[in-house]
């Protein structure tokens, strides 16, 4: 009989033919993106149909190459340089950006004065899926819903510092709450249901943990929950 692979081979493989397809498709595609650039400055003889035809091409090209980086990005392991960071300060740095992800008012509510040890860069990924998520959450709401939030939290807990992307959003369902880490598992038409299993990958290497509540209809609460760094000993009063 067959051995079974193991799930963690399984992941393994998956990543290893992520990797390859997606540096396969980078080269054709930045073909693509030269050949448009080169139309689009040929401008001069195109209409105004032709333009908009090209700033599409134009836009979907871009669209794919960050699916690619998302998909390699995933498929690689995470280097991660640790370095102290006030978690409050270093959300309020990234909230322009974080606006810009979408119309829907952000709001934040931070009380936690400790530092962690993070790469501000792996966790500025784990920010941007958490309220690109939320965002997408409230979007998908009927017409005619209450107004939409997304709000980000932080506290301490302990020995642990707590960070809470929450939405009143369209909710869960039960087999969506159930699977939502599973690499490639989505319920979006377009999503790569990549977010989530990056999200979880990142914060375990940070050595915190992930933990999801969600109420179909209602909204989700997804809490990362970060080791505090240990700052005692150059605690100044
Ligand atoms: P993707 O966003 O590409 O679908 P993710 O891994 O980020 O992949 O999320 C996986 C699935 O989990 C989503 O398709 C959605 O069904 C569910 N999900 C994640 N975050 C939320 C949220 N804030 N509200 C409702 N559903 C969510
Ligand atoms: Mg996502």
């Amino acid at each position: 009989t067959r051995e079974e692979l193991t799930r963690s081979e399984r992941l393994a493989a998956l990543g290893q033919l992520t990797a390859t397809v997606s540096h396969e498709l980078r080269n054709p595609l930045g073909t693509l993106a030269t050949s448009v650039a080169v139309l689009q400055r040929a401008g001069g003889m195109a209409g105004e149909r032709e333009r908009s035809e090209l700033d599409r091409i134009q836009r979907n090209v871009r669209r794919c190459v960050r699916i690619i980086d998302d998909l390699l990005e995933f498929s690689r392991r995470p280097n991660v340089t640790m370095v102290p960071l006030a978690l409050d300060a270093w959300i309020v740095e990234q909230v322009a950006d974080l606006r810009a992800l979408s119309p829907v008012g952000l709001e934040l509510e931070l009380h936690c004065d400790r530092m962690i040890e993070a790469d501000g860069e792996r966790l500025r990924q784990v920010l941007v899926n958490l309220v690109q998520n939320a965002m997408q959450a409230v979007l998908e709401r009927p017409a005619g819903a209450a107004p939409g939030w997304v709000a980000i939290t932080t506290g301490c807990e302990g020995e642990n510092v707590r960070l809470t992307v929450a939405d009143n959003g369209v909710g869960m369902s039960e087999e969506a709450s159930q699977r939502l880490f599973e690499p490639l598992f989505s319920t979006k038409p377009f999503g790569l249901g990549l977010g989530l299993a990056l999200v979880q990958r990142l914060v375990e290497r940070h050595g915190g943990r992930v933990c999801v509540t969600s109420s179909l209809g209602e909204g989700t609460r997804v809490d990362i929950l970060l080791p505090a760094a240990n700052t005692g000993s150059h605690h100044v009063a």
